[in-house]
């Protein structure tokens, strides 16, 4: 969701306000203030009966938590006047949006607890307002349509941020079925070389155009086009796969066929070759894909061979699910570089890429394989220690600053380095937001930093 439609749901919400008189929304807001615990209490037991939500929402300090923000959003909600400046309100209910889509809150329990919230506020002004049914009526319908409003701007936020999220799975998956290239590859072979004798039985049959299969719609294409295109994403051979895959249904195989009936043998000889050396190309620039893809390249770094970011949010996720179901913890430590830029300033940008090369190597040799290691980005990494307690998590931190301290970073034959890392170390808590327990690890890292570098701090639980 973009900033303009932030600004177009901002005027929206001035509009609704606009249409109520002043004194009204000072009522709601004041009632809304006033009963804002009942209302958080209410909402909160009626969730806790749906068994999905109690799953997500039963962990103590999410209990305490939910109970503030909830306070706080309806009185940001309830407090807004049509003269406000409502984008940032906007904008907090798109946020809302995007950490339901991240923890994976279902939208209906969203509307759910809506509802929820409108009935509770319905019945306290029913049994305790003591105004008169008309006030009540228009007090309710108020506090409805601006409650609607928020969800409708949640929900939004919610449906791209998700579309965003399965797309990284998606790619995850991929990345874990390429994993067995050698099946792949021979599967692919047989199918394209299967579109292509059914592409010469048909013309020897005398078919029509219409009867020719399309190798966009053969097992081959459809492979291409639905896992082989993402798996093999950004380059050159899976673009001219594609650019063949084209071809030969747009301009071939329709040529194809005008030559078995209108011209001569060898026009037509001349078109099948083309056709063949198109699907041998085809066949060519697969093997080369399936050869330099072995399981790792798909989704690793290209300078580190290490995790690619973008599969951060699918592997917390999957790991925060494990856990919760499990009752175990896992950790996360952010691991940075100490001062980097000198090492980059004093001996080059390539000298930089080789201590970060070295490093990976480093990091992959002090955890256990199960374990992941991303890099987030320049001189930053991040190790998902998986199935572990805190103590043993602090032993791997510090086995990592150690052997980075006792490593020597070659450069050139007669050049090394010595190089220190900082770690911030975070226990996953029980909390589904993975983000809080990234910032948990990056508040530790940023204490390491202060406390002097080359150190590990655990962030309290
Ligand atoms: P600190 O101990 O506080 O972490 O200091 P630092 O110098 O490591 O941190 P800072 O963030 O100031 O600098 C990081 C540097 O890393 C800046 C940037 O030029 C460099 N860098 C980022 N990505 C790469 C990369 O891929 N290769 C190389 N060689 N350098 C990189
Ligand atoms: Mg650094
Ligand atoms: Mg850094």
């Amino acid at each position: 969701m973009s900033s303009t439609q932030d600004k177009q749901y901002a005027q929206t919400w001035t509009a609704l306000l606009n249409r109520y008189p002043v004194e009204l929304l000072e009522q709601l807001n004041n009632l809304t203030l006033k009963w804002q615990s009942d209302l958080a209490d209410h909402f909160y037991d009626r969730l806790l009966k749906d068994e999905a939500a109690a799953q997500l929402i039963s962990h103590e300090q999410v209990r305490t938590r939910l109970h503030a923000s909830l306070r706080r959003w309806v009185g940001g909600v309830y407090g807004a006047r049509a003269g406000d400046d409502l984008t940032g309100l906007v904008s907090l209910q798109r946020q809302v949006g995007v950490v339901h889509a991240r923890i994976d809150v279902p939208v209906h329990l969203v509307l759910r607890a809506a509802y929820s919230l409108k009935d509770k506020f319905a019945e306290l002004l029913h049994e305790k307002s003591g105004l008169p049914r008309v006030k009540q009526f228009e007090l309710l319908q108020v506090m409805q349509g601006i409650m609607d409003l928020t969800m409708e701007i949640m929900s939004h936020a919610y449906a791209t941020s998700h579309d965003r999220n399965s797309r990284a799975q998606e790619a995850y998956r991929l990345f874990a079925v390429v994993q067995n290239v050698a099946t792949e590859r021979q599967r692919q072979r047989a199918a394209l070389l299967d579109w292509e004798n059914r592409v010469m039985f048909e013309l020897a049959m005398g078919a029509h155009a219409t009867q020719l299969p399309r190798i966009g719609a053969s097992d081959f294409g459809l492979w291409f086009r639905h896992k082989g295109a993402h798996a093999f994403q950004g380059t050159e051979e899976a673009q001219l796969i594609q650019a063949s895959i084209e071809r030969i249904d747009r301009e071939l195989l329709p040529v194809v066929v005008k030559q078995t009936s209108e011209s001569d043998v060898s026009e037509r000889m001349g078109h099948l070759r083309e056709l063949r050396d198109e699907a041998q190309a085809i066949a060519f620039r697969l093997d080369v894909l399936f050869r330099q893809t072995n399981e790792l390249e798909a989704g690793r770094d290209a300078l580190t061979r290490l995790l690619n970011r973008k599969y951060l949010p699918v592997v917390m996720n999957k790991e925060v699910a494990f856990a919760r179901q499990h009752d175990m913890t896992f950790a996360v430590l952010v691991i940075d570089v100490d001062n980097f830029k000198r090492i980059n300033d004093s001996y080059g940008h390539d000298a930089g890429d080789l201590v970060l090369q070295q490093l990976a190597v480093v990091l992959s040799n002090s955890c256990r394989a199960g374990d992941y290691i991303f890099r987030l980005g320049g001189e930053e990494f991040l190790m998902l220690l998986v199935d572990i307690g805190h103590d043993d998590a602090y032993k791997v931190a510090e086995t990592v600053r150690q052997a980075v301290e006792h490593e020597s970073f070659r450069l050139s034959n007669d050049l090394s380095l010595q190089v220190t890392v900082s770690v911030g170390l975070a226990l996953y808590d029980g909390h589904p937001d993975y983000q809080l327990l990234m910032r948990r690890a990056d508040d530790a890292l940023y204490q390491a930093k202060h406390d002097g570098r080359n150190r590990v701090i655990a962030a309290s639980v």
